[in-house]
């Protein structure tokens, strides 16, 4: 086998009701380190939608029924199979996706992680028992799963993203429908496996990947017997879907765009800050929701911090993931990494300079690192999502200022503050309106924390003790004293 094509073995078909089904037509994958095809998958019709979610409806009473023990112990069987076949995974989103093997290795680990998070979670999920104030009865609470959940996940992170939805939902009883990004439906498609292999019953778990994302989601948003939207993906896609899901009021969990400051303030360790950077810029090439994307620096550090940034990202071998030595793989397909280098040029007319460092293979979707000093707050790489491996830098002369550049965006998905110490950057903060902040550190996912945005970058949480909670109904009953 050649170390650019997939095993044989890699499931490519469709998976409703347990089995893997074949479709008229099919779609391309293709590699874009190389721009060549890697498979040729399933592109579902319509009516292959509609019987994945009835093999997800007809499987759902059963699965309900299984203890929370029963469940557990199901996905701790995945996250142990999916950690011994860490390879394996890593090597498909490489593939597919572009990015560099440590990246890849990363998100698999990650991935993983939520089968052993909501394995634990199955059974802990607390109901509620008290009397009534006035004394009249007694107030039980009580959680049920949601039903037939339908799942959308964006191609930046094909194993974290299904196994951040699909854990919490089968931990808490429900059944899913999982429609992976177009680009990357192998590790989806892999991952479906690994449950089946763990134990997981037929019609609980079902793929389908499609060409027409749009008309597909649409019909199965319309089908009575779904019972709740999970969504990753761009603000835009969701604000669409959103619209949909309001027809049947349907509860819709939305993990959307980001446009994450990065605060270096005044007395911070430039050196820690750089390391911090390199990890909230560079994770995935740039393409993560969590992704630093714009840089506000005080005026005291900011040429220590451009410089040093610079030097690390000379640092970084720029080429195929699969070649296990480079940092930078490609972006997810030409396309991704055309609409980087237009918002470069935007940036270049408005009278930007972006520096590239270092080399990018000519053949594939690759780009470069670029810097961009005395970049003006309200300027096109501040206010979009680039998604890429770019670095704008906006000087700032307080830490007030810093805040309120931070906050003047749409979005609300993460920030990051390197401060002179914890208790500043905890005090700071507390005035930023994002879902999560990262104060002296460049990392802040952790499948045991509530993941999740505040304005457009969101609705709900997963991870963390509200993970499950996407996926359960609370009932009230009222018990006559
Ligand atoms: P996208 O264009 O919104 O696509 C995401 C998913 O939605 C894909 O599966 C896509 O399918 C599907 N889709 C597209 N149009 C649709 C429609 N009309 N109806 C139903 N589904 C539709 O986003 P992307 O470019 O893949 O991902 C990048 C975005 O995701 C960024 O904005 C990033 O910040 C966000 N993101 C957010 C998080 C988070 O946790 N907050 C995590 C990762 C990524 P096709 O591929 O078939 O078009």
């Amino acid at each position: 086998m050649s170390i650019e094509t997939i095993p044989a073995q890699t499931p490519t078909r469709l998976f409703i009701g347990g089995t893997w089904l074949d479709s008229a037509a099919h779609l391309d994958v293709i590699n874009p380190a190389t721009l060549t095809s890697l498979a040729h998958i399933g592109d579902a019709t319509e009516e292959q939608a509609l019987h994945a979610v009835g093999a997800a409806h007809d499987a759902l009473g059963a699965w309900g029924d299984t203890s929370t023990r029963q469940r557990s112990e199901i996905l701790r069987r995945a996250f142990n199979i999916m950690t011994d076949e860490i390879e394996d995974c890593a090597r498909l989103i490489v593939l597919e996706n572009g990015k560099a093997w440590p990246d890849a290795i990363g998100e698999a680990t990650y991935a993983a992680e939520f089968f052993r998070w909501f394995s634990e979670e199955a059974v802990r999920v607390e109901g509620g028992f008290r009397p009534a104030p006035a004394g009249d009865k007694m107030i039980i609470t009580t959680y049920q799963p949601m039903g037939v959940a339908y799942m959308i996940t964006p191609w930046n992170f094909p194993a974290a993203m299904a196994t951040r939805k699909l854990a919490p939902a089968l931990a808490a009883g429900c059944t899913a429908v999982l429609k992976p990004a177009a680009e990357t439906p192998l590790t989806a498609l892999w991952i479906a496996d690994v449950l089946q292999r763990a134990g997981v019953p037929d019609g609980v778990v079902n793929v389908i990947t499609t060409s027409a994302s749009g008309p597909i989601s649409t019909a199965i948003l319309s089908d009575p017997r779904v019972a709740t939207l999970s969504f990753t993906g761009s603000t835009y896609v969701g604000k669409l879907l959103l619209a949909q899901t309001a027809q049947r009021v349907l509860p819709s969990s939305m993990e959307l765009g980001g446009n994450a400051p990065f605060l270096v303030l005044e007395g911070a360790n430039v050196e820690q800050a750089v390391a911090g950077a390199m990890v909230a810029k560079m994770r995935n090439g740039g393409a993560a929701c969590t992704a630093a994307n714009r840089f506000y620096v005080h005026e005291s550090v900011v040429a220590q911090f451009t410089a040093s940034f610079e030097t690390a990202l000379r640092g970084l071998k720029i080429g195929p993931g699969i070649d296990r030595a480079n940092h930078l793989g490609a972006m997810v397909s030409e396309t991704e990494r055309d609409k980087i280098v237009d918002l470069l040029q935007a940036a270049a007319q408005e009278g930007a300079q972006p520096r590239a460092i270092g080399e990018a293979p000519e053949i594939g979707a690759f780009i470069s690192p670029h810097v961009v000093s005395d970049v003006v707050h309200g300027s096109t790489l501040t206010r979009n999502e680039v998604f890429g491996p770019v670095v704008p830098i906006v000087t700032v002369s307080s830490t007030d200022e810093a805040v309120l550049m931070a906050n003047d965006t749409d979005y609300g998905l993460i920030s990051y503050i390197y401060a002179a110490d914890k208790g500043v950057g905890i005090e700071v903060a507390q005035r930023m309106e994002s879902g999560m902040v990262a104060i002296n550190r460049g990392l802040a996912s952790d499948p045991a924390a509530p993941f999740g945005g505040m304005k457009e970058s969101g609705l709900g949480r997963e991870g963390g003790f509200a993970g499950i909670h996407e996926f359960l109904q609370t009932q009230y009953l009222a018990v006559e004293l």
